[in-house]
């Protein structure tokens, strides 16, 4: 099972290779500005690197605290919120975890993987959660993911089929990787409902993909409860130095943002009806063109399953996103359809 299992890896399923145009991870097209790395690199050549850093990730977590002006009791942090998608599975207690498919894929591959059954409750009409299908079955659930914006079809889930599930009082991992592309995020919500954890990265506005860490904001209790089963001493010195130099200056990220959203809409609008409407850094695609654009130089991501004949395309640089542009816009040549 577990052999089967790691085949499907999302590793295994992506490219590497020479190609000159990479839009299928999501990542940001922005490196952190030099200024800012070299204030990290004086910050980090006055750090003993022969010390552990400190065990529950400290200083991160103190400087996220104070970004969202919370006590940093309510703040966890781990190699990648992929990192800490595992060990939310293993805090909770139930019969199964609750995944919304299509979504993201790390949710069942880590439930699967610890043996844990995930009860599947497809997205509805718009790739919408069915807040009271969910509350129905939550009942005997460790917990209920589901992110938003969905990855990867990039929708925002409404507020209130969300405060359905939260109301069964079972744990809800709410992921927003991609909430700052949104201008919209209910981590505030943590206050009223003790089982909400919302989570959240560094990788995809902040542009911080290769340093490798995500957080999570929750309830003291699941805070403190989640420290006890996280290996100790997860992030190096070096990442939280680098993280909170980012979070000083948010206004680059935000900058950023700024582009990245106005690209998205650009290139939505050159693709019409084949782009569904996002409030992430990417597009969901009705076109078969993950092959075509291969042999351009030019990488998406393939989806399968119901979004099998669909590719996920991510925002980039201008001169990127023309590129992938041009090549949609010879495909349709191609087809006849311009
Ligand atoms: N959640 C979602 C919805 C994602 O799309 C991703 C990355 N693709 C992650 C979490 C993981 O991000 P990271 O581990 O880089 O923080």
């Amino acid at each position: 099972m577990i052999r089967e299992l790691v085949r499907s890896f999302e590793p295994y399923r992506v490219i590497e290779g020479d190609y000159k145009v990479w839009l299928d991870k999501n990542e940001s097209p922005f490196d952190l500005p030099l200024f800012i790395k070299e204030e990290a690199f004086d910050e980090l050549r006055e750090l003993n690197f022969n010390r552990y850093p400190s065990i529950t990730s400290k200083p991160l977590r103190e400087a996220i605290a104070d970004f969202y002006d919370i006590s940093p009791k309510n703040v966890a942090v781990g190699n990648g919120s992929d990192q800490l998608i595992g060990y939310l599975i293993d805090l909770f207690e139930g019969d199964y975890v609750i995944t919304t498919p299509p979504t993201f894929g790390m949710y069942s591959f880590y439930a699967k993987l610890r043996q844990v059954p995930v009860l599947e409750i497809p997205l509805g009409r718009d790739f919408t959660i069915e807040g009271e299908a969910i509350a129905e079955k939550a009942e005997k659930s460790r917990v209920v993911f589901i992110a938003s914006p969905n990855n990867p079809t990039g929708n925002l889930q409404p507020e209130e089929e969300i405060i359905k599930v939260l109301e069964t009082g079972k744990p809800v991992v709410l992921d927003e990787a991609y909430a700052e592309f949104a201008g919209k995020s209910l981590w505030e919500l943590i206050e009223k409902y003790p089982n909400l954890i919302v989570l959240r990265t560094f990788s995809k506005a902040f542009g911080l993909a290769g340093i490798r860490v995500g957080y999570m904001l929750a309830d003291e209790g699941i805070v403190e409860a989640l420290y006890r089963i996280l290996p100790p001493f997860p992030l190096s010195i070096a990442t939280m130095v680098i993280a909170k130099k980012a979070l000083e200056y948010s206004d680059v990220m935000e900058k950023r943002v700024r582009y990245i959203v106005e690209e998205r809409e650009r290139m939505r609008k050159r693709l019409g009806e084949l782009a569904y409407p996002s409030s992430a850094n990417f597009l969901l695609i009705r076109a078969d063109i993950h092959g075509f654009l291969l042999e351009r130089g030019i990488v998406v991501r393939k989806l399968s399953g119901r979004l099998s004949g669909h590719v996920r395309v991510t925002v980039g640089r201008r001169w990127e996103n023309n590129a992938f542009l041009n090549a949609m816009e010879e495909w349709l040549n191609d087809m006849g359809r311009f």
